[in-house]
């Protein structure tokens, strides 16, 4: 099973991948948490990293596809993979292409997720995450506990960096120039599904998981 759930940023790509590689044992691997971590830890890449996502702009191409390539070498992606967060720029997606034919793996099922602009921007500046494991929080679906305290691992609920109103703008002027057009590049290969992401994360997960039902 291997997915790529594509979308605006705060459209629930992070939520459903969760879901997703929940039920079906199946990593998920966001593009965004890797590189967070990276930053945590101090590394070379971290340090790449943070002054971009903090401007809202995209890391380079080069950098995201040997990201992408050592990931889903690991052994833990032998029965599939959910992407989030990658491919966002069609150079990506093009060599995504080249690693699943070099890899001899099944073509991608992508799924688009749709959600209006405003409501993005307001779960935006609601959303906190888990500076350990990622899980997000919003006040609809997960509120924050008391203790500030994730409730899977006890890390510790932050609001990231980058949900902030002007860099929010910003990612999402980014989502329309580089990462919209990747649409098309998916659509044109046939297995691509839209989903309505305006609804309770329930529905929008049984709405992701009929469609994979038929398909696996
Ligand atoms: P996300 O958690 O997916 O919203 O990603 C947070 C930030 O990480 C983005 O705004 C980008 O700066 C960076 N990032 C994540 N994935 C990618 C990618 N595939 N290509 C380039 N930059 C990325």
């Amino acid at each position: 099973m291997h997915l790529i759930l594509f979308g605006a940023p705060g459209v629930g790509k992070g939520t459903q991948a969760k879901n997703i590689s929940q039920k079906y044992g199946i990593p998920q691997i966001s593009t965004g948490d890797m590189l967070r971590d990276a930053i945590k830890r101090g590394t070379e890449l971290g340090k790449k990293a943070e002054a971009i996502i903090a401007r809202g702009e995209l890391v380079s191409d080069d950098i995201m596809l040997s990201l992408i390539k050592e990931r889903v070498s690991q052994p833990d992606c032998k029965k599939g993979f959910v992407l989030d967060g990658f491919p966002r720029t069609l150079p990506q997606a093009k060599g995504l292409t080249v690693l699943f034919e070099e890899k001899r793996l099944p073509k991608p099922v992508c799924f688009e997720i749709i959600v209006p602009e405003n409501v993005i921007i307001k779960r935006l500046t609601q959303r906190k995450i888990c500076e350990n494991c990622g899980a997000i929080y919003d006040p609809l679906n997960n509120p924050v506990p008391a203790d500030k305290r994730c409730t899977k691992c006890g890390g510790r609920i932050i609001t990231r960096q980058d949900d902030n109103v002007d860099t929010i703008h910003k990612r999402l002027q980014v989502y329309h120039e580089m990462t919209a057009p990747v649409r098309k590049y998916y659509e044109k290969q046939g297995s691509f599904y839209t989903i309505n992401g305006n609804l309770s994360v329930e529905k929008v997960f049984n709405e992701i998981d009929s469609i994979l039902k038929k398909i696996f």
